[in-house]
C-alpha cells in the first residue's frame, strides 16, 4: 500500500489497481479492491489522486468457500471410493479417473478414454438399461441420472457399479454435449443384496419342506418339494439330495429321491455306479467325490473337482463337472444323507456353504424324525404281529382267529354271504413226536402252515389254535367250494415228503367242516360241529375230510362213549 502510493508521488505510476484487507474494527475485515487515478500538472508535480474503492469481501469469500468445496469433494471422492467420469458426445471421449479406472483393474493410462470402448465393456444384459439411460440426458427435465450395471473388470469377471450423471452443456438444438458423473463399485454390497434374498428364499423353502413333511411324514415328497429351489438358489446347474441307507452287510449306500434331469438318469447302470430302482436312484460306489461328503462327514468344496483326491471322473454321459460343492446331512453328527451340487457359474465358496447351513440342518432333523417315525411304526408292527400271531407258524394265532371269525359272522347274518368254518388236527401227531423228536414235530408243524398258505386264498384265515389243532376260516365259500380247498390241503399234506435232516416224514390230517347256518348262534357254535365233524373222520380212518350234517350229529350222539374214547386214545 504504502510502496504503491509513492509510486504515484514519485510520478511513475498514473493508475493503480490494489486489493487489500482493511480492519474497520477489532473484530471485522473486509477486502477492498482500489483503484488509484493520480494526476499530475504539466511540471509533472501530482495533484491528487483519486480513488475508487469496491467491497470484496463477499467475492473473496465466496472464492475460497469454492476452493473449500473443491477440496472438500476430492476428499469426500477419494475416501469414497468414488471415480469420476466426464464423457463428451461429439468427439465420444470419455475421461475416466484413476479411481474408476482402477474399479475395472487398469491403471488411468491404460483404459481407452471413449464412449464406445466403455459402452463394449457392460455386461451383454446390462445394455439396454445403459442405452436407456443415454437416451433419457436428452430429455432435458432429467436432473440427474442415477444407473446400475455390471461392466467387466480386466481379470474378466464383472464389477457392479451405480453411475449417477449429470448433463452440464447441451447443444443449441438442447442435446446434451457434456455429461459428467461419478461410479461407485458396488459389487459387495450387491453380493449381500442377493445374499439376503437368498436367505430370505431358502427360509421360505425350509418352512416349506417342514410343513410337506409334518402333513405326508414322507421325506422323499420334501427333498422333491425341495429340490428345484435349492437348484435356482445355489445357482447350480445340477445336483441331487440323497439318503444314507445301509445294506445287509452293513455298508452304506445312497437313496437318491431328487435329482436334477440328466441324461444319464435314465439311462442303463454303468459300472455298477449307479443304479435305478423303483423311483429311487442308487449310488453304491462311494468312493469317489460325492461319497467322500458321506464316508468322511466332511464337506468337498472345489473349484477343480478333476484335481480332488477323492476324484474317480464323471460317469458316462455325464456333463463335464466343473465345480462341486457336497454337504453331509446329519443330526448328532451322525451322517444321514448328502446334497450335491455341481457346476455354479462363479465356482462354490465359503459364502454359499453358511448360506446352504440351515437347510442342510433342517433335512438333518427332517431324515431323524423320520427315522424315529420308521422305528416306531415297525415297533408298532411288531407288536401287532405278536399279539395276533403264532410265533412257531407264523399263522394267525388262536385269539385273533376268533376275532376275524367273530367279524365275518356278523356279515354272515347281515348278507346271508355263506361262511365255511374247518378243524384240521394232525394224525398220529403224538407218535411223530415220539419217533422223531420234539424239533421234527415243530418241522412238520411249520411244514403243515406253508401247505395252509400255499392251499388258501388271500380272503381265508387259516390259524393254529392248538398245540398240532389248526383251523382254517372261509369267508363267501359254501361248504361244496370249501370241501374242493380242504380236499387240496389234505391231499397235499399227504404227498407232501417232509425233510428234517436226513429223515423224510410224511404226515396226514384229519379235517372237519361245517358250514354256517341259522341255527348257530356263534362262532363257539359252528365250531362244535366242525369238532364233530372232525371226530367223525378220526373215527372213520383219519387222513379224511368230513363234512358235517345233521345225521352225521346224530350218528355221534348215538355212538357209543367208549368208542370215543378209543379213537381219542389211538
Ligand atoms: P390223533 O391222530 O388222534 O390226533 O393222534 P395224535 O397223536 O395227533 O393226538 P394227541 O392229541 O394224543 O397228541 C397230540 C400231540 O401233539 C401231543 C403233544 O405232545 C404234541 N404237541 C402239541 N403241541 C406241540 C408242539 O407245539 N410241538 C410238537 N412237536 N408237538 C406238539
Ligand atoms: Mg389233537
Ligand atoms: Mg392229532
Amino acid at each position: 500500500m504504502r510502496s504503491s502510493l509513492s509510486s504515484h508521488h514519485q510520478g511513475l505510476l498514473p493508475v493503480l489497481e490494489i486489493s487489500f484487507r482493511l480492519r474497520p474494527s477489532t473484530r471485522g475485515m473486509r477486502w477492498v479492491h482500489q483503484v488509484n487515478k493520480a494526476d499530475y500538472d504539466e511540471a509533472g508535480r501530482l495533484l491528487r489522486i483519486r480513488s475508487y474503492l469496491f467491497d470484496l469481501t463477499r467475492q473473496k469469500q465466496l472464492e475460497s468457500s469454492i476452493e473449500a468445496t473443491k477440496e472438500r469433494l476430492y476428499l469426500a471422492l477419494e475416501s469414497a471410493r468414488i471415480g469420476t467420469w466426464d464423457a463428451n458426445n461429439e468427439t465420444q471421449e470419455l475421461i475416466i479417473n484413476a479411481r474408476a479406472a482402477s474399479m475395472l483393474g487398469y491403471r488411468e493410462d491404460e483404459v481407452e478414454h471413449d464412449n464406445h470402448s466403455w459402452m463394449d465393456m457392460v455386461h451383454p444384459h446390462d445394455r439396454v438399461n445403459t442405452d436407456r439411460a443415454l437416451q433419457s440426458y436428452r430429455n432435458p427435465g432429467m436432473d440427474v441420472i442415477a444407473l446400475e450395471y455390471r461392466i467387466r473388470h480386466k481379470k474378466g469377471h464383472y464389477v457392479w457399479v451405480q453411475s449417477y450423471g449429470r448433463t452440464v452443456e447441451r447443444d443449441d438444438s438442447g442435446r446434451p454435449r457434456r455429461i459428467v458423473g461419478t461410479l461407485l463399485d458396488i459389487t459387495e454390497s450387491k453380493r449381500q443384496e442377493s445374499l439376503r434374498n437368498r436367505q430370505r428364499q431358502l427360509l421360505d423353502l425350509l418352512n416349506q419342506a417342514q410343513t410337506s413333511f409334518l402333513l405326508n411324514r414322507n421325506v422323499e415328497d420334501a427333498c422333491e418339494a425341495l429340490f428345484e429351489p435349492l437348484l435356482r438358489i445355489s445357482e447350480s446347474t445340477f445336483g441331487f439330495i440323497g439318503i444314507v441307507q445301509y445294506n445287509d452287510k452293513g455298508q452304506p449306500y445312497l437313496m437318491v429321491p431328487t435329482i436334477s434331469d440328466l441324461d444319464w438318469r435314465h439311462g442303463k447302470v454303468r459300472n455298477g455306479q449307479y443304479e435305478r430302482r423303483a423311483e429311487s436312484l442308487q449310488f453304491h460306489r462311494l468312493d469317489n467325490l460325492f461319497g467322500h461328503v458321506v464316508t468322511h462327514n466332511q464337506i468337498v468344496l472345489t473349484n477343480e473337482p478333476g484335481t480332488h483326491h477323492a476324484s474317480q471322473g464323471t460317469p458316462e454321459g455325464h456333463p463335464t463337472l466343473r465345480n462341486f460343492l457336497g454337504m453331509p446331512i446329519r443330526f448328532d453328527n451322525k451322517v444321514l444323507g448328502m446334497i450335491a451340487l455341481g457346476n455354479r457359474p462363479d465356482g462354490f465358496d465359503e459364502q454359499m456353504v453358511q448360506l446352504l447351513e440351515p437347510l442342510v440342518v433342517t433335512l438333518g432333523t427332517l431324515f431323524h424324525a423320520r427315522d424315529q417315525e420308521n422305528a416306531r411304526v415297525t415297533a408298532e408292527q411288531e407288536l401287532l404281529r405278536l399279539a395276533t400271531r403264532d410265533a412257531l407258524t407264523g399263522l394267525a394265532n388262536r385269539r385273533h382267529f376268533f376275532e376275524v371269525a367273530e367279524t365275518s359272522l356278523i356279515q354272515t347274518r347281515r348278507y346271508g354271504t355263506p361262511m365255511t368254518v374247518a378243524l384240521l388236527d394232525l394224525d398220529h401227531f403224538k407218535h411223530i413226536n415220539d419217533t422223531h423228536g420234539h424239533a421234527a414235530g415243530d418241522a412238520v408243524l411249520n411244514a403243515f402252515a406253508d401247505v395252509l398258505r400255499e392251499s388258501l386264498r388271500d380272503t381265508d384265515t387259516p390259524a393254529r389254535v392248538g398245540g398240532e389243532e389248526f383251523a382254517v376260516l372261509l369267508t363267501n365259500t359254501p361248504l361244496s367250494e370249501a370241501l374242493i380247498a380242504l380236499e387240496r390241503i389234505r391231499h397235499t399234506l399227504d404227498e407232501t415228503p417232509i425233510q428234517v435232516g436226513d429223515r423224510t416224514i410224511y404226515a396226514t390230517v384229519s379235517i372237519g367242516a361245517v358250514q354256517w347256518n341259522a341255527n348257530h348262534l356263534d362262532v363257539d357254535g359252528m365250531l362244535a360241529h366242525a369238532d364233530a365233524a372232525l371226530y367223525a373222520a378220526k373215527r372213520h380212518g383219519r387222513n379224511r375230510v368230513q363234512l358235517y350234517h345233521a345225521e352225521l350229529m346224530q350218528m355221534e350222539a348215538s355212538a357209543p362213549t367208549p368208542l370215543r374214547a378209543a379213537n381219542d386214545a389211538a
